[in-house]
Formats: structure tokens, sequence, C-alpha cells
């Protein structure tokens, strides 16, 4: 078996979550809310890629995201989640960021309502090629780069 085979062991069914930057990979973790999951999951960070100089793969058997993956987006655009059944990838899905970002990013401007109420935050993706968000509230911008999660 070749080494990157045994680095990556199959999965019957489920989703195996490619191309993440291998600093990044524990907050797409959080993101996926994975660690409350029943199903088994495996994290691996620091595998070599071609594309990224490391990466992080996560599998996770049986289960299937749907609009949870817009949250990926924010950090990092470029994700690969790839559906398997019965061994197969099915289908291969690139994150796309969504035009709106609700309860998932803060909003840097400590003077902003969401900093100082129990409210959540709200964003419009202004400039979905630069990262560039803007909060509803007090209209700031933000590099989505740049910004913390929740
Ligand atoms: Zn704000």
């Amino acid at each position: 078996m070749a080494k990157k085979e045994r680095l990556v062991a199959a999965i019957q069914n489920g989703t195996v979550i490619d191309h993440i930057p291998a600093g990044k990979t524990f907050q797409v973790v959080n993101l996926l809310g994975l660690t409350t999951l029943e199903t088994p999951v495996t994290i691996g960070c620091n595998f070599e890629s071609k594309k990224l100089f490391r990466k992080g793969i996560i599998k996770v058997e049986d289960k299937f995201f749907t609009d949870e993956i817009s949250r990926l987006s924010v950090v990092a655009p470029n994700i690969v989640l790839n559906i398997i059944h019965n061994y197969e990838v099915v289908e291969k899905k690139t994150v796309i960021t969504p035009d709106e970002l609700r309860g998932i990013v803060k909003c840097n401007n400590p003077k902003c309502i969401t900093n100082n109420e129990p409210m959540d935050t709200l964003f419009h993706v202004v400039n979905k090629e630069n990262g560039i968000l803007k909060c509803h509230y007090c209209e700031k911008e933000q590099d989505i780069n740049k910004v913390e999660l929740v």
C-alpha cells in the first residue's frame, strides 16, 4: 500500500474535507461542530500537499454536510468536500462564500453594538474575490482573513 493511502485510510460512507490550510484544521473542526458528533471523526494535520505547503484532512464517517459548509469560507475558501459512498468519491463540493455571514465572525469595532449586546453578528460579503465583509450594524469593513470567529 502506498504511503499516502496509509496516512488517509478510506471510509465507506461520509465526507472527506480536503485542502485545509494546515494551521486552520482545528478552526474547521470548531466551525462544523465536529467535536459534538457521535460518528467517527479522523483529523489529520500537516500532510504534504502540491497546492499548499502543508494541509489538513478531516474525515467524518456517516455524515454529509449541507448549509454549514458555507461557514468554512471564513477560514479557507478553497476547501474541498469529497462525498463518499461505498468507498468512492461520488461528488466534490467546493466551498462558496455566501452573501451573508450570520453569527460566525466577530466585528472588530469595539464600539459596535454586537460587541456590547447579546446578539448575533451579521456581515454582508461586499467583495467575494478579496474577502471584504461589511458589518450590518456599524458598517465597518473588514478583511475576512483577519476576523475572529465568534
Ligand atoms: Zn460592527
